[in-house]
């Protein structure tokens, strides 16, 4: 059953727990999303990065997966991840996406509140949401993850500000998260999550959640994040699964297919795993 973020969350927050947002690229990623949430009950959130639609068209994703959404009871949304562009979120909310993450992070505040307002009055017009970002959190172009700088932290005066004039529904922060692998072991601020929750009256969300150890994630949604993104650790199963497959099925007339299943399998299994630690919470 297809909703937008704003009430996922409503669900999220009454179960005071977090919703998995898995990102998807193609039919397997999206169908090992779907296998998870019917195998443990659980809603979800498929993400598709503004950088996939050089690989897929978005509305190619958002016409296929309206078909699963169709034939599924549990709450889902079609988000779309990281976008910057009005052309992007336009070409989104008219293909049938149900969320939208505008993404003004490296702008200054006020610019940034501006442009959200923007995004979210049309977002809302056309029953969709927004969610919006503060703080530096690297970008998923490849360089490698930083552990976070104090610096580059989301300040809860700032957070205070966007939530209650940006028109937002959902806000990403940082505090010690980044996209991609870890380097070291990654660490949260707990503090600075418990005060910006505090500050704010809009759900968080954390990205780049990959890597971070169960009892951490546990401890954010008991600080109030409500929607937790991840992808490295879905994608680089996928890989492993296929290079496991072709170490074992070198038989020239072995199918192409057969890969991409056995890597959707093993990548369902992770996207289970996760649902039920948010789940728990
Ligand atoms: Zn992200």
């Amino acid at each position: 059953m297809l909703m937008n973020l704003k009430e996922i969350l409503q669900l999220a927050e009454e179960k005071k727990m977090a919703i998995g947002s898995f990102n998807v690229y193609n039919v397997e990623s999206v169908q090992a999303v779907m296998a998870a949430a019917r195998n443990t009950q659980s809603p979800a959130i498929v993400s598709f990065g503004e950088s996939y639609d050089k690989h897929m068209p978005l509305e190619a994703m958002a016409s296929m997966f309206s078909y699963y959404a169709a034939h599924c009871e549990l709450p889902l949304v079609l988000h779309l991840d990281h976008s910057k562009k009005l052309e992007t979120i336009f070409r989104a909310l008219k293909a049938g996406f149900t969320s939208i993450m505008y993404d003004g992070s490296a702008l200054p505040l006020a610019e940034n509140i501006e442009q959200s307002r923007y995004v979210a009055d049309i977002a809302h017009g056309m029953g969709a949401s927004v969610e919006g970002e503060l703080g530096y959190m690297n970008p998923e172009d490849g360089t490698p993850a930083a552990t976070g700088e104090q610096g580059s932290f989301t300040s809860v005066a700032d957070a205070r500000q966007y939530s209650r004039t940006s028109g937002a529904d959902a806000l990403a922060i940082a505090i010690g998260n980044a996209h991609g692998i870890y380097k070291g072991e990654p660490k949260l601020d707990f503090g600075q999550l418990d005060s910006i929750n505090k500050a704010v009256d809009i759900p968080l969300v954390l990205h780049g959640s990959s890597g971070i150890p169960d009892e951490l994630l546990r401890k954010a949604i008991e600080l109030g994040i409500r929607k937790i993104n991840i992808n490295t650790e879905v994608s680089t199963t996928g890989i492993k699964a296929s290079r496991e497959f072709l170490g074992a099925n070198t038989d020239a007339n072995t199918r192409f297919e057969a890969m991409t299943k056995a890597a959707e399998k093993q990548m369902t299994a992770v996207v289970e795993q996760y649902m039920d630690l948010f789940k728990r919470g």
